[in-house]
């Protein structure tokens, strides 16, 4: 899979509406990961991040290119994050090259000093369409104790300010763990406050520096996806979830029960709550999401994928199995070819309950943190209450064949962590 060298003969545009996308195609969302340095030692950093820049970091010329290959797929949403790609001095340049050939670029840098408003500025006049900032408590406490570096709540608040003064479209990012459950509340009551476009909230995968014993279990998981959902219906923002897509599988429930008790006319909308997009309403500027990415939803190397600040690819940032390398692969290539990522993008391949789920083309599971629990991202994802029917079925049935070789007859224990 060799690269091809393209060099972009796009003419500077209007801001991008978002085609239509097949998923076996081209992803609906990029992300790269500038550089691994950064100021912050946040407690779950997925890239452990450190003080200085990596000697192999993709250059600015490097980065070019990528966005130049990113932009034949069409018009991805295209993040860079870190690490804080603020230690990268090119910065404002790159965000120029991507928005100058069509790419809609997002940002999202720790809260540190370096964010600077005439820094800002420059992003915003180079074309930078999002900024997203991470907030993971509703007070300096929880928050600066999370990031690992005091005044750090104080700096989030400002930046985001500051970014929305400057008429940039903002988002807050806000990780869920069991130590932060019992602050979601108060985290929705804040984020209400922040004039932004979009609340993603991230359900930890247990990789880089977070800890299994750091997830919340899936009981809490589900409590929070119905908390959202709540929320969702009168907050002025979108509110998505990250590495979660099993809260679309609850917004779908809902939606149903509603029709059910007369209080929805419209079918169930198959929303997504996929990686770091607009749901196109609320407040904010973002593109409106596709028919057929609401219909499929976003996951792991399935709609998304994730370039290092080496130029690996991997499927996400929270699924460490490298298929390629943007110095000598093609990009694009890589994304329709791979075993693994064709793999992932095919919901009769999961398996355990996901494989047979009435929900697996919307949701699927993480397939990160199956993979993080169990080693295998084919595997049912660890941290999900739902039974599907056929699963029951199948569990009756291995009962019933158990008992008639004379076995136990117990039930296999079914796959679900921590709830
Ligand atoms: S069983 Fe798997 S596919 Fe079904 S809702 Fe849960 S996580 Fe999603």
């Amino acid at each position: 899979m060799m690269r091809h060298q393209t060099e972009s003969t796009h003419r500077p545009s209007a801001p991008p509406r978002i085609p239509e996308v097949d998923f076996d195609q081209a992803p609906f969302l990029v992300i790269w990961e500038t550089t691994q340095a950064c100021d912050l030692a946040c407690v779950h950093c997925r890239a452990e991040a450190r003080p200085c820049r990596d000697l192999g970091e993709l250059s600015t010329l490097d980065a070019m290119r990528l966005m130049n290959d990113v932009r034949r797929f069409g018009r991805p949403l295209f993040v860079l994050t870190g690490g804080d790609p603020f230690k990268r001095p090119d910065l404002v340049d790159l965000v120029e090259h991507g928005a100058r050939i069509g790419l809609r670029m997002g940002l999202t840098p720790s809260a540190t000093p370096l964010v600077t408003a005439e820094r800002l500025a420059a992003l915003r006049d180079a074309g930078l369409a999002r900024l997203a900032i991470s907030m993971d408590g509703p007070d300096p406490e929880t928050h600066d104790t999370f990031r690992g570096m005091p005044g750090s709540f104080q700096r989030s608040l400002e930046i985001l300010e500051t970014a929305r003064n400057l008429g940039l479209s903002t988002q807050v990012n806000t990780t869920v763990t069991r130590s932060t459950l019992d602050t979601f509340d108060a985290m929705a009551e804040l984020v209400a406050e922040l004039g932004i476009s979009l609340w993603s909230v991230f359900f930890l995968v247990p990789t880089g520096r977070a800890k299994a014993e750091d997830v919340a279990g899936a009981e809490e998981f589900e409590k929070v996806f119905h908390r959202m959902y709540d929320l969702s219906k009168d907050a002025s923002f979108d509110i998505k979830s990250t590495a979660a897509p099993h809260y679309r599988r609850v917004i779908l429930q809902r939606q149903v029960q509603e029709r059910k008790r007369g209080e929805r006319s419209a079918p169930p909308e198959p929303l997504t709550g996929g990686v770091g997009f607009h749901m196109g309403r609320g407040s904010g500027a973002g593109p409106a999401i596709p028919a057929t990415a609401r219909a499929k939803g976003v996951n792991d190397g399935n709609g998304f994928v994730f370039v290092s600040h080496l130029g690996d690819i991997y499927p996400s940032g929270f699924l460490p199995l490298g298929v390629g390398n943007v110095r000598s692969d093609d990009l694009v290539e890589v994304y329709r070819e791979s075993p693994l990522l064709q793999a992932l993008r095919d919901p009769d391949r999961l398996k355990g309950k996901c494989g047979v789920c009435e929900y697996r083309a919307v949701c699927g599971g993480s397939r990160a943190r199956a993979y993080a629990v169990t080693g295998d991202p084919l595997e049912a994802e660890p941290y999900c209450t739902h039974i599907p029917t056929r699963w029951k079925h199948m569990q009756a049935e291995g009962v019933s064949r158990r008992s008639e070789r004379g076995g136990t007859g117990k039930t296999q224990r079914l796959p679900v962590l921590g709830g």
